[in-house]
């Protein structure tokens, strides 16, 4: 028989990983209401044109990496490989314009990548992000780069590196990218071959090659930079201003290019000195024409997202929330209904509560209050039952007390 394993760059998520899961999701609610984002949450699978037109149809994302199939009404569905086209799809169709104030949301879910599956990247992984939409202003894109930062300070996630970059608009990029597929058709010959394509498909992401060759030969490439129209120079100055203004240390990088094609003006990534080749933890930055691209009025955009398997791995300890847990311990079967009434009462109290139904004698249940590492055991045996009175053994330091029935309110209160 064959053996039935999980898909390939995939994983299961369960003890004691998932506490980390849990600790993440719960900082990033807590931690974005501070700035008024709420929550969205879209379809996992979508029309595949939404990608074709949104992440963009010459991004690497698209061309090589989506999960797409048809369904049986032979239309072409795509499982999300990113989630920012699925929100502004999402604010047009329901017309969350007209209905949300201020227009910021999170999310946190699933994306697919048809990638190399490594440490740190996979084919399902989980990504939380945030988007702005509505306002235009070089302050916003500040404010999302320090709430970036300041969460991964706020989950004690150190030796990050900020870089930023402005890849101007459609007025300014376009003599760019000119110039730029110039420069690299004259020294075509010395390019990897990926970057060869790259010069008539996405000639900025020649930037991103990891190639150390490719690297030195684009070193002497035009920056960007040196093109920005004055809208776009004075933004990315503004951007800068208000980030030392809001304490954030940055390097201003002028090869940082995103891997999606909607980027325009602010680009943004935050990158670990401990992950190794996958170090970017989080990236983002401007999309103003996105909203237009898909049907839409122009609205600025501005966002970022971060993948959550990568924090995973920078988060050595989780703080431990644990509820204390009560095993409740019956001396003979008789008493399994009283053991019942007692869980009942405290389960509707909102307190975690163990009962092993099946076990021989008090010695085995006490074992298993042991493994499932409960704190306390309220024992109901024979003479507890004549006096209406509770045992409650401290499992940690194995302390024992009996206590009136009517007093278990006050020990409750008082003790959990
Ligand atoms: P992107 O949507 O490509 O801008 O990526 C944003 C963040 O998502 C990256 O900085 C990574 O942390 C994470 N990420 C992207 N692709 C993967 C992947 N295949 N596996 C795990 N994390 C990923």
């Amino acid at each position: 028989m064959t053996e039935i394993i999980a898909p390939k760059g995939t994983k299961d998520l369960y003890l004691p990983e998932i506490k980390k899961w849990q600790f993440i999701e719960e900082q990033i609610r807590q931690y974005f209401s501070r700035f008024l984002y709420q929550e969205i949450r879209t379809p996992i699978f979508e029309y595949t044109e939404l990608f074709y037109k949104g992440t963009g149809s010459e991004s690497e994302v698209v061309q090589k990496e989506m999960y797409t199939f048809k369904d049986k009404a032979n239309r072409s569905i795509t499982l999300r490989p990113e989630n920012t086209p699925s929100v502004v799809r999402s604010v047009l169709e329901n017309n969350l314009v007209q209905e949300i104030v201020p227009l910021r949301f999170f999310y946190i879910g699933p994306m697919f990548r048809y990638d190399k599956p490594q440490k740190g990247r996979y084919r399902q992984f989980h990504q939380f992000g945030i988007e702005v939409f509505g306002d235009p202003s070089a302050e916003v894109d500040a404010e999302v780069i320090f709430s970036a930062f300041g969460f991964l300070e706020e989950i004690n996630i150190q030796n990050i590196e900020l870089h930023i970059n402005s890849v101007g608009c459609r007025q300014c990029r376009p003599e760019f990218l000119k110039k730029l597929q110039e420069s690299a058709q004259q020294k075509r010959d010395e390019l990897c071959e990926d970057c060869q394509r790259k010069i008539t498909t996405n000639p900025l992401r020649i930037f991103d090659c990891k190639n150390t060759h490719c690297i030195e030969i684009s070193n002497h490439f035009p920056k960007i930079s040196d093109y920005l129209c004055p809208q776009c120079h004075d933004h990315f100055a503004g951007v800068r201003s208000a980030l030392s203004i809001l304490e954030v240390p940055f390097t201003s990088n002028p090869r940082l290019v995103r891997g999606l094609d909607y980027y325009t003006r602010t680009v943004f990534e935050i990158t670990s000195v401990r992950l190794g080749a996958q170090d970017a933890l989080l990236g983002g930055g401007r999309y103003d024409n996105l909203f237009q691209e898909l049907g839409g009025k122009e609205i600025p955009a501005t966002g970022f997202a971060a993948g959550i398997e990568r924090l995973i791995l920078h988060l050595d300890q989780v703080p431990d929330s644990k509820k204390k847990i009560i095993c409740i311990v019956f001396q003979s079967p008789s008493f399994k209904h009283k053991a019942l009434k007692l869980s009942t009462y405290l389960w509707k109290k909102g307190f975690p509560v163990f009962i092993d139904y099946n076990a021989k004698n008090m010695k085995k249940q006490f074992k298993k209050c042991d493994r499932i590492g409960a704190d306390y055991a309220f024992i109901i045996a024979e003479e507890e039952i004549s006096s209406q009175s509770i045992s409650i053994k401290n499992l940690k330091t194995t302390e024992q007390i009996q206590i009136k029935s009517e007093a278990l309110d006050q020990w409750l209160r008082e003790n959990i």
